[in-house]
């Protein structure tokens, strides 16, 4: 077994695995649980976006596709990131289509990172981006939000933290975990800061057609930023679509080239049939987005609302289907009230703390869950504060 281990690279040794996954395994383990815990849509694939992939595995299109994906694809996603972002991209060479936003981001990074560079990652964040980052050779640096500021990052807290090794910035709005939208005002002040140290900026994008009460902006639709952006978005959440593993890169000509280079070699392309149903996704999948969208926002408005009612103070969050309550009112730490309410009342949450030290005293609840599901979860959770 040690023999074994001596076998691991140094980077790979220090990782730590995920904190979600404990909970997981739990909570599978159990009957009876309502599961607040994943991060993934309850919607089917609409069925528009399934009959395309049936129908391109019946024509036979079952080779690879070009390394940066389907050239209709890509001009299908050039016009789709011109219609709902304003922001412009050529199909040719700024654009790729990856295995989900997550390659995109593995991508980004390791086309960027040189040894021992540093990258910003706002926390609380998705868990995968600082062991990316160190993945990539790099150090993740990060900043702590607070919910004072419903965790809106705060530009000077990039100034507190920017050394000469500074590389770039990774954002992410709306947010995981906390639902959090950074609206265009806030975006320009963090441009500001970012171009006067002269940081590139990885904007992750995958929640963007999850924004409900205001119109979303794309960070490299900022003044003077598509230069310095690498934006990650994908199929995943808005269209419901997270296992068929498909995102994409837009980055100007000279990152995207560099970064197609380490996709070819690594994933040659993404998978082909997933490919041709995101041809239908974009060309036809807007009333879907938008019924789907309309749901989570009904079921936001009653589960947010219905937290605060029992005590557990949460921000409205604008975006995502995420709740993100202080659990702070019970005085147990965030791993500690997830653990109690799982195996009390079989409702299973996430810790904040596994999104990074400034998560620690909340807990992260998906609403992605039938409202009847929510409205169990919430009953459960009332009797569970009362009994405290
Ligand atoms: N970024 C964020 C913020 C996410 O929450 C997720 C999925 N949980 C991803 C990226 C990865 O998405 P994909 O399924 O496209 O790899």
């Amino acid at each position: 077994m040690q023999k074994t281990k001596s076998y691991l690279s140094d980077t790979v040794s220090r990782l730590k695995p995920s904190g979600i996954r404990r909970f997981f395994d739990l909570a599978a383990s159990m009957e009876g649980v309502i599961s607040l815990g994943v991060g993934e849509p309850d919607f089917i694939t609409p069925w528009g976006v399934r009959e395309a992939c049936i129908l391109s595995l019946e024509q036979g299109y079952t080779s690879y596709t070009a390394n940066a994906g389907l050239l209709e694809l890509r001009k299908e996603i050039s016009d789709y990131l011109l219609r709902r972002f304003r922001v412009s991209y050529d199909p040719a060479d700024e654009l790729i289509v990856t295995v989900g936003a997550s390659q995109a981001l593995d991508v980004s990074l390791r086309a960027i990172v040189n040894p021992g560079d540093e990258v910003i990652v706002v926390e609380p964040s998705f868990v995968s981006y600082a062991p990316l980052v160190s993945l990539a050779g790099g150090v993740p640096i990060p900043v702590q939000t607070s919910g004072t500021y419903q965790f809106k990052l705060q530009p000077e807290q990039i100034e507190q933290v920017v050394t000469p090794k500074t590389k770039a910035l990774i954002i992410c709005s709306p947010n995981n975990p906390t639902g959090t939208v950074l609206n265009a005002e806030e975006l320009a002040q963090i441009a500001h800061i970012v171009a006067k140290h002269d940081l590139l900026v990885i904007s992750d994008e995958i929640y963007a057609e999850l924004c409900y009460d205001e119109q979303y902006t794309s960070f490299p639709a900022i003044a003077h930023m598509r230069e310095r952006t690498i934006l990650i978005n994908g199929f995943s959440k808005g269209f419901a679509m997270t296992g068929w593993r498909l995102g994409f890169i837009a980055a100007p000509k000279d990152l995207a080239t560099a970064m197609l280079k380490i996709h070819q070699y690594t994933m040659m392309c993404a998978p082909t049939m997933a490919q041709y149903a995101a041809i239908e996704a974009l060309r036809n999948g807007a009333d879907d987005v938008e019924r789907m969208k309309k749901s989570y926002r009904q079921r936001r408005n009653f589960f947010v609302q219905s937290l605060n009612e029992l005590g557990l103070s949460c921000h409205m969050p604008g975006g995502a289907f995420y709740a993100f309550p202080s659990i702070q009112s019970t005085a147990m730490t965030s791993e500690q009230f997830a653990e109690r309410l799982l195996l009390e009342e079989k409702v299973a949450v996430v810790p904040g703390n596994v999104f990074g030290a400034s998560g620690e005293g909340y807990i992260r609840c998906s609403y992605a869950s039938s409202l009847e599901q929510l409205q169990e979860a919430i009953r459960r959770m009332k009797r569970f504060l009362e009994r405290l």
